[in-house]
């Protein structure tokens, strides 16, 4: 017996060809049955209706800093006048601003803060969020954001570890100090409580560089955590090839990777996550080497980068349609890059990114006439309903 069941539905599985005509059903909180409604025999305590909606997986997004204090709309207003990122983070703007309010806000702000700010995903129908720390930058505040991401609600929500995001102003002048005090202290601590998903780090000129980058993922290896990387965002640093070598879950942004990051990338399997809410927002305008990493079958992944200084976008499918039109993606790769893709982006492809048997039952209905509508239309949402572990949200 099955829990319920949906039919009338048109179900976009991502593991095969669409079915015009199908049925899911759940059990347990996992898919226990997807296929054509002619062949569905089975029995279930609840029967639902689709009315015709197209079923899809859940939405992950496998890269946000969705928990933070602070508000940064003033330096967009200085960036309009003209100022750069770059320049807003020397002068002690950008990153570091966020740090301050966000180690000065209580747990509790914290969370509340960022559940609000949540609720924008699970009206899209977003099954996972991955969200990282690295506004803190101290050992309390760093583990106090990892605690308030473990207590969101309503998605699945997956923690990455960021201590090396930003250089704090405590250690000015002494990044490689500050790498052994998140290698010795900071990242121990967070995984002894098992706060920590994944290690990630920021590998840029106004960063932190390859050697400290490989030394934070040396330590992650230790604690027996997988890694992911903000790579070649702002300049060709390696990044790419660094994630590569250590095994990656991802390498993020890599508008600038040359070709032999990206042949690494595809030797190691890592996926490639592009931010195009971030490329937007910056007016950047150099295109991450999407030929290229098609050619070498590297999996595309999108995440909306949800952040107070470079990317304030709150909306999987508004990411969709920007990596369609400023990075010329199909519809059908946004699409994968937000399912499929993004789930093995966080390790998570055993349990999320398709509609398959045995898979947890997290997905969303859509009133739509076909899934490339979802990356097509600017400001919609045509999201009609939300299952989570089989039960309708
Ligand atoms: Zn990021």
């Amino acid at each position: 017996m099955h829990d319920a069941v949906w039919l009338n539905a048109r179900l976009a599985t991502l593991a095969g060809p669409v079915i015009r005509d199908g049925a899911l059903a759940a059990a347990g909180g996992r898919i226990s049955w997807v296929g054509e409604r002619r062949e569905w025999k089975g029995d279930a305590r609840v029967q639902h209706d689709a009315r015709g909606a197209w079923i899809l997986p859940g939405f992950v997004d496998c890269h946000t800093h969705l928990v933070y204090a602070g508000r940064r709309a003033h330096e967009f207003e200085l960036r309009l006048k003209g100022a750069s990122y770059e320049e807003i983070a020397k002068a002690g703007g950008g990153i570091l601003s966020t740090v301050r309010a966000t180690r000065a806000a209580s747990e509790g702000e914290l969370l509340s803060l960022a559940q609000r700010r949540l609720r924008a995903w699970l009206a899209e129908g977003a099954a996972v969020v991955e969200v990282k720390s690295g506004y803190g930058l101290d050992r309390d505040t760093e583990l106090k954001m990892l605690r308030v991401a473990r207590r969101l609600g309503g998605v699945t929500i997956k923690t990455t570890f960021l201590g090396a995001h930003a250089l704090p102003p405590e250690y000015k002048g002494r990044a490689d100090a500050y790498i052994d005090f998140v290698c010795d202290e900071v990242l121990p601590a967070a995984a002894a409580e098992k706060l920590v998903d994944a290690v990630d780090a920021f590998c840029e000129r106004i960063a932190f560089s390859r050697y400290q980058t490989a030394r934070v993922f040396d330590t992650a290896r230790r604690l027996g955590l997988p890694v992911k990387l903000h790579a070649d965002q702002l300049s060709d640093l390696g990044g790419a090839a660094l994630a590569a070598k250590h095994g990656a879950l991802s390498a993020d942004h890599l508008e600038y990777t040359s070709p032999p990051g990206i042949e690494a990338l595809a030797r190691s399997g890592s996926v490639a996550v592009l931010l195009p809410g971030a490329f937007y927002f910056l007016r950047e305008t150099r295109l991450p080497p999407i030929s290229a990493l098609r050619s070498h079958h590297v999996p595309i992944a999108l995440a909306t980068d949800h952040n107070p200084g470079s990317s304030p976008l709150s909306s999987p499918l508004l990411a969709m349609n920007m990596a369609c039109t400023l990075f010329r993606l199909t519809p059908e790769e946004a699409l994968a890059g937000f399912t499929v893709h993004a789930a093995r982006a966080l390790g998570m492809q055993s349990s999320h990114g398709t509609l398959e048997v045995g898979k947890a039952a997290d997905f969303a209905l859509w009133e739509i006439e076909s899934p490339a509508e979802l990356a097509y239309a600017i400001g919609a949402n045509p999201c009609v309903g939300q299952v989570r572990a089989g039960a309708v949200q």
